[in-house]
């Protein structure tokens, strides 16, 4: 029986791809925003509804690029979320600055506005917030303790792809928010990332930070790395950007049949999507509390049924050796996280999961 994994990359029709390529074995211009490039990123600005899109080579660089773009001194505070892929907060060590980790929201499991004023020190300059899940942060109450503090809110939206709240796009919050197109991602471009935002000002920066500061071939006016989306992950996104609403439609039936077998069954807690949010089904995740088996051991017994599935976001970022050492950090100073982060596991989600792996996932749990 084949392994039925806990996500799987969307994969455009072959001839699809081939045909979108082919012009690239004869202009032989394969990267350094060539057509692909500016095709892609016109069509994301459209979709997104965002004035500004710069693409990036992956998201992770994309990150630690909105970092850079505000010239923070170095050794500023920047709160972030201990319930997150590492990379949200390895971006942040990685450019001098310290992370401040503040607790999660037990419902969405997002970060937690109002624990945020209490980390406040005369050295934050910045909060980062994740979307976790695609579940959007309270991006209202983050807006106004941003302005409120003068601080700039950066958002890790690499889960948040064609996610929208009252109409709004998730691209649209913040000063920037930040998308990863990384295969495992509702929306790819193989490896890929983006930054989006309304300042015009930010654009030249960021440009400069991708492509070593060139501004033409002999101006070289900043000390920018190399983190380009080449021609070939353009052409992918171009693909993909004409299904994802139908990989987002295909996920949400899934979704619901996980829902309707799932919701009755004593001790589970399923993620909720609120009736403002039009979601992206980017994750399953389940919250086991009061149930008789505990994470590791619901792990155990879907993997000897050849399922996988993830402890997504186990271990907290501030509970990582690498991490342990710094002020602010230890999971004890984020409790809900603590507790959440025990108890929580993501079931296989993706477009073309089979309905009869749905029902034996959920047979195994009700049982
Ligand atoms: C995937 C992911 C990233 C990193 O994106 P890459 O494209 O893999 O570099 C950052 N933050 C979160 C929350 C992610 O899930």
């Amino acid at each position: 029986m084949p392994e039925i994994r806990v996500t799987r990359p969307y994969m455009p029709p072959f001839a699809e791809y081939t045909e979108e390529i082919r012009e690239l074995w004869d202009s032989r211009q394969i990267t350094n925003m060539g057509k692909k490039h500016r095709q892609f990123q016109a069509s994301l600005e459209r979709y997104l509804s965002v004035p500004h899109t710069v693409l990036y080579a992956n998201g992770h660089l994309a990150l630690e690029s909105a970092l850079e773009l505000f010239s923070f001194p170095p050794g500023s505070e920047v709160i972030t979320t201990p319930f997150t892929f590492a990379s949200t907060v390895h971006a942040i060590v990685r450019k001098g600055l310290i992370p401040v980790f503040c607790d999660i929201r037990a419902d969405n499991f997002t970060i937690d506005t109002a624990k945020i004023p209490a980390l406040i020190t005369e050295k934050t300059v910045a909060i980062l917030p994740v979307h976790t899940y695609g579940n959007l942060c309270d991006v209202e109450g983050l807006a106004a303790l941003a302005a409120r503090y003068g601080l700039t809110l950066i958002y890790d939206a690499a889960h948040a792809f064609g996610v929208t709240y009252k109409g709004v796009s998730a691209a649209a919050f913040g000063d920037v928010s930040v998308f990863s197109f990384h295969a495992t991602k509702v929306f790819h471009t193989i490896e890929g990332g983006a930054q989006c935002f309304h300042d015009d000002r930010l654009l030249q920066a960021s440009n400069d930070i991708k492509n070593f500061g060139i501004r033409s071939p002999e101006e070289i006016a900043y000390r920018g790395g190399n983190a380009k989306m080449s021609e070939f992950q353009a052409a992918m996104g171009l693909c993909n950007l004409r299904h994802v609403e139908d990989e987002i439609r295909k996920r949400k039936e899934k979704f619901l049949l996980y829902q309707e077998r799932l919701e009755q069954v004593p001790g589970l807690r399923l993620n909720r999507i609120p009736t403002d949010t039009k979601a992206n089904y980017a994750y399953m995740p389940v919250v086991f509390s009061g149930y008789p088996r505990s994470v590791p051991e619901v792990v155990q017994e879907l993997r000897e049924n050849h399922i996988e599935a993830r402890r997504y976001f186990y271990p907290l970022v501030n509970d990582l050796p690498c991490y342990r050492d710094l002020p602010t950090t230890g999971g004890e100073k984020t409790p809900v996280a603590r507790e959440i982060v025990a108890n929580i596991l993501t079931l296989p989600l993706y477009g073309d999961l089979e309905t009869e792996a749905v029902e034996s996932i959920c047979k195994i749990l009700r049982k």
